[in-house]
This record gives structure tokens, sequence and C-alpha cells, in this order.
């Protein structure tokens, strides 16, 4: 992968933003592409949008040796515009990193990684918080954590989503979470997940 020259973000980038996670994931997070400063480190999710998953994880739960961080698209782009193409010649990878690691949950982070598993998949706002089943996996939609600071209400509604996630990793891997912070500020304690929850 660090040597790929699939597609012509390899002639921008600084390093191929791989993955940082652990070794066998349960639950991966999938993001749509590198920033400015993952394309320094060679990390995903290192810069505020990667603060703020980071911190979601403490609230969540998740022990470290439970969870991935991954992209659809390896390489940054410039502008920061997700580009299908990039997303095209990235996906064999991305078929690849899902094999090895197999997560038994993904969640996907943004209308661009939603899309490049779920095609038919409506807009992100409209899809966020509701799983459905992805190769007969759990696949939970969620916002890019980016966009929270664009509006409040993404920011209400990525906290809405968080609580339903934790509530989720219950039901679909019960005895997962390490343990609980949540609620955290401003967000209402829920009770009991539901065996009940509908996949679309
Ligand atoms: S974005 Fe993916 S396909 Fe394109 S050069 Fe980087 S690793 Fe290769």
């Amino acid at each position: 992968m660090q040597g790929c020259t699939a597609c012509g973000l390899s002639r921008h980038r600084k390093n191929v933003v791989i993955y940082r996670g652990a070794r066998r994931p349960r639950l991966l997070f999938l993001g749509e592409a590198p920033g400015a400063e993952e394309d320094e480190s060679g990390l995903p999710f290192v810069g505020k949008a990667g603060h703020l998953l980071d911190r979601a994880i403490v609230e969540l739960g998740l022990p470290d040796d439970g969870y991935g961080i991954t992209n659809v698209v390896m390489c940054h782009p410039p502008g920061n515009e997700f580009d299908p193409r990039a997303a095209a010649a990235c996906r064999p990878w991305l078929e690849l990193k899902l094999t090895w690691l197999a997560p038994e949950v993904i969640v996907t982070l943004g209308g661009s990684a939603l899309h490049a598993l779920e095609p038919r998949a409506g807009r992100p706002l409209a899809e966020a918080g509701h799983p459905r089943l992805w190769r007969g996996r759990p696949l939970y939609p969620m916002l890019h954590p980016a966009a929270t600071f664009r509006r409040r209400a993404f920011r209400d509604q990525w906290e809405r989503d968080l609580e339903r996630l934790r509530s989720m990793v219950d039901l679909w891997m019960p005895g997962f979470r390490s343990c609980s912070s949540f609620p955290a500020r401003g967000l209402t304690p829920v009770g009991s997940p539901s065996s009940s929850v509908a996949f679309k």
C-alpha cells in the first residue's frame, strides 16, 4: 500500500494513510479520506475531527484492542475534495483491509464512507443513526465528525447517534465495552438495548 500509485493522489501525498488501531478490531470506523494533518503524520483521524472521534471512543468505553480506524481513500486529496475516482482506485485496498481486519461491526463516518459501502443509501443526515446489515454484519452510519464543527444541529445529531451506538454495541457485542463514561455532557442516559432493533 505504501508504494501505491494507482491514482493521481499519489503525486500530492506525503504519506499513504492506512490505518490505526487494533490488529483484530471488532469495531471499525470508516472515514472518507485523510486531511492535511493525517498526511503529515501518516495516521488517520489525528486532527480536530480525530480528537472528537477519540473522545467519542473514550465515552463509548471501547477497549484499545477492540477498534480500528481507516478511510475509504488513503491519500490526502488536495482541498479535501473527496474524489470518487480515487475511491474506485483505492477500493481493492479497502476490500483487503476489510478482509484482513474482519470487523464484526462497521461505523461509517460521513456520506462518502457510507455510499462507498452502500451506494443506494440516502443522504447522510437521513441515514445517520439507522443501522443496517452489510455483508451480514451491522453497519452503523454516522455523520463525519468534521461536520459537527459546521452546524449545531449536526453536533446534536452526532451526540444522539453516539448515544444510540452505545446501546447498539451492547446489543451486538455484549460485554465488549470496557467501561462507560456516558452520559456525556448534555446527554440523557438510555435504557437497555431493545432486541427489536430493525435493520434497513
Ligand atoms: S488514494 Fe489509494 S489508490 Fe490512490 S494512490 Fe493512494 S493508496 Fe493508491
